[in-house]
């Protein structure tokens, strides 16, 4: 285990994520879960916070997103070799699936801080020459498969990765649960804390549950009921047999299904929304259990565009972990920032021009709009009108540049990808280009390089969001529905601009009507005819936004709300 001992000095805070979004050539991501989580492995180092990482290695990815000529999703594996990026770690520890035994090894990348620190990632493979062949591929393909296959990856992310964790000698303060999929950790802890019963005396539990929650913190990520996994207690038992007795098990996870999001609550001692509106949200959900408020933050180092970056440099030398010396971006000179935006900008015009074969010119603006091709996100809504859209660019001309991946069996995603190929073949006046296969080196690109960034969910649907987040660092104006993140980083007119008002009609009707006065009336004329404003409220979005949604400020809030027990 000489690969962690240089770990095992402290205790650690144990944060466990399905996905985390390492860097480009790792697939353990697919999404935003997995670039917050990232990101908040890349603060962590920066804080040099005590913690450590633990995930699935995914070797095959998630889904590697080809668009065929009638713009069908064709996904396939998205394959990444463990080997060239982390390290085996000398141990093995074993859970029990189907009754089978099911070897784990671990994996350690060590993300460092370009400050120093670093933390351990620990990436969990169970595609051992050890295991049955029905076993190796547990741990290969992100989110796939049907709900057994989820909870098969579900039980080797909780109960192995506490397992590798201890055997590995690592002394786990806090275990942090990045959403319902980590709760069966808490299982896994709680049968090590059978009770001595007391005969006689009648207790609900067999455990120390108590024990438990004083372990645990639970962060939950979406307000959307089918983002919550729920399984049956057949398959469960099936699958993991009596890790502990069901009767007790319904009395933390529901009485008809295995609910994670309930076992998590019911074993954390402390549980969090990922925006203010998200955990009012959240707090509906689920009455009895207080839900606090951690805003999402991004890393500012990581999606902060170099050439805008080194603006910072010289104003403050060590801004990227004083982030509050980006309050100075007012002192920016004017061509100095536009400079650097249009170079940021011309980098995306080339990746559009070689991915796409679109030409697409710097000086007009770019609305960008990247996210997951899901219903609530609605990735169609600007093509609601077409001739009203077309009408807006006949005065003043734009360009858009879309990106996102459906999940394989999101059929209502892949509709939409499918009529937003369609709506840009056929209008041939506007340049629209869909790029491909999102990823983390394409989400840096459209971040920087866009003028205006998109988001038109459906509220409340939205937890947080965090490109919008990363949009702003690149004084890329946000233009969005009011909800996540966004009814925080709003000041109208300064850091960006609303669609709707909070609580108007939310139907894509009226959405779409707001979105198109606006941008006819307010945005589009501001950028073509009023450039002086335009930066100053590149300034003000860098400023204000920069200086508070950031990864750094929200694992100090993990750190002293959280993970630090009163
Ligand atoms: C930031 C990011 C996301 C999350 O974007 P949302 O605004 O939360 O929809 C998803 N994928 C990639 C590659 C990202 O960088």
């Amino acid at each position: 285990m000489i690969e962690v001992a240089r770990y095992l000095s402290v205790n650690r805070i144990a944060y466990f994520s399905m996905e985390v979004g390492i860097r480009q050539e790792m697939h353990t991501y697919s999404g935003g879960l997995g670039l917050l989580a990232g990101d908040a492995a890349r603060s962590a180092a920066d804080l040099d916070l005590p913690m450590v990482f633990v995930t699935l290695a995914s070797r095959e990815g998630s889904i590697k997103q080809q668009i065929d000529a009638d713009g069908n999703q064709i996904d396939g594996p998205d394959p990444w070799n463990p080997e060239e990026w982390a390290t085996p770690v000398g141990a093995m520890v074993a859970v029990q699936i189907e009754g089978r035994q099911v070897w784990i090894r671990p994996w350690l990348y060590e993300l460092k801080s370009a400050r120093g620190p670093q933390v351990p990632v620990l990436l969990l493979d169970t595609n051992v020459p050890e295991n049955d062949p029905r076993d190796r591929i547990i741990t290969n393909r992100l989110y796939f498969g049907d709900q057994k296959d989820r909870i098969k990856q579900e039980v080797v992310l909780g109960v192995g990765g506490v397992r590798v964790l201890r055997a590995l000698g690592f002394t786990i303060d806090t275990y942090h649960l990045n959403e319902g999929h980590a709760a069966f950790l808490s299982l896994a802890l709680l049968d090590h804390h059978r009770l001595n019963r007391i005969p006689g005396i009648p207790e609900p539990f067999d455990y120390d549950v108590h024990a438990v929650r004083e372990k645990c913190v639970f962060t939950t990520h979406t307000p959307v009921e089918a983002g919550h996994d729920r399984f049956s207690y057949d398959d469960v038992r099936a699958i993991v047999g009596d890790l502990i007795e069901l009767d007790q098990l319904k009395l933390l996870a529901g009485p008809d299904h295995l609910n994670m999001t309930q076992l998590a609550l019911n074993l954390s001692r402390y549980a969090n929304g990922v925006a203010r509106r998200h955990a009012e949200t959240a707090q509906k959900m689920f009455p009895a259990y207080p839900i606090r408020t951690v805003t999402n933050g991004a890393h500012v180092p990581t999606w902060m565009h170099p050439a805008i970056a080194d603006l910072f440099k010289t104003l403050a030398p060590h801004w990227a972990y004083e982030l509050e010396d980006l309050l100075k971006a007012d002192q920016v000179p004017d061509e100095a920032l536009w400079a650097a935006h249009q170079q940021a900008k011309r980098e995306l015009v080339d990746l559009v021009r070689d991915t796409t074969g679109v030409a697409m010119d710097p000086d007009v603006p770019v609305i960008g709009f990247a996210r997951r091709m899901t219903g609530y996100k609605r990735p169609d809504l600007l093509f609601h009108d077409i001739e009203r859209l077309r009408a807006i660019a006949g005065r003043r001309p734009f360009q858009v540049v879309m990106a996102g991946k459906a999940h394989p069996r999101d059929f209502e995603g892949k509709a939409m990808i499918r009529s937003i190929h369609a709506h840009m073949r056929s209008i041939k006046d506007i340049p629209m280009a869909f790029l491909p296969n999102y990823s983390i080196a394409i989400a840096k690109r459209l971040v920087a390089g866009s003028d205006v960034w998109l988001n038109n969910p459906v509220p409340p649907l939205e937890a947080s969001g965090t490109s919008g987040m990363k949009a702003a660092f690149n004084g890329v104006l946000n233009f969005s529905v009011l909800d996540g993140w966004w009814l925080e980083g709003w000041v109208e007119g300064v850091t960006g601009w609303s669609i709707g008002s909070d609580g108007s009609d939310p139907s894509p009707e009226a959405h779409a009507a707001a979105m198109y006065a606006k941008l006819e009336s307010t945005v589009l004329p501001l950028y073509h005819e009023d450039r002086a404003r335009w930066i100053w409220m590149m300034k003000q979005t860098i400023a204000k936004i920069g200086a508070v949604f950031n990864s750094a400020r929200m694992m100090r809030r993990y750190a002293t709300e959280a993970y630090l027990r009163a």
